[in-house]
């Protein structure tokens, strides 16, 4: 189905890179809130920054972020060790096939990992990347609409 990511897992430390690599994959773009970090909370886990910066030794690795807060998105460039990039407008490929370019990465060559299939899902197939779903960090605290759409948007790409 269209939507349908091409992993669908419980969290991003569930990437099995040797796949990835021996598919080609030279980057994976992250989405931010709820995908590498809670949301809103500019902050990474330990064990969240330790993983990125063994996956950084291997991979091209950068955040593609809707939030439009130049704020935020400054304040978790100052905590990061790779591009940050807000205001993305997510679903439009456009800033994931630039972005791309600019480090000479085939769309074919990387990967869109996120939370939402109706943004980061479907950017990264609009791109021509290979699309990685993962769940929410901290679903159980987001209140009941927020939830209800998820389960939506999850049950829209089911086959
Ligand atoms: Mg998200």
């Amino acid at each position: 189905m269209f939507l349908k990511p091409d992993y669908n897992l419980k969290d991003i430390y569930e990437i099995d890179f040797e796949e990835l690599k021996s598919k080609g994959i030279k980057a994976l773009l992250f989405d931010l809130d709820s995908t590498i970090m809670k949301s809103k909370s500019a902050e990474y886990s330990a064990k969240t920054r330790e993983w990125l910066s063994k996956i950084e030794r291997e991979f091209v690795i950068a955040v593609i972020s809707n939030n439009f807060s130049e704020e935020y998105i400054e304040k978790v460039r100052s905590i990061s060790t790779f591009d940050v990039i807000g205001a993305a407008r997510k679903p439009d490929p456009a800033i994931l096939l630039e972005y791309l370019a600019n480090a000479r990465i085939k769309p074919s060559e990387a990967v869109m990992v996120g939370d939402r299939p109706l943004t980061d899902i479907l950017a990264g197939k609009r791109a021509g990347c290979m699309t990685i779903l993962v769940d929410s960090i901290n679903a159980e605290h987001e209140n009941l609409p927020t939830r209800f759409v998820r389960r939506l948007e999850r049950l829209s790409i089911k086959k």
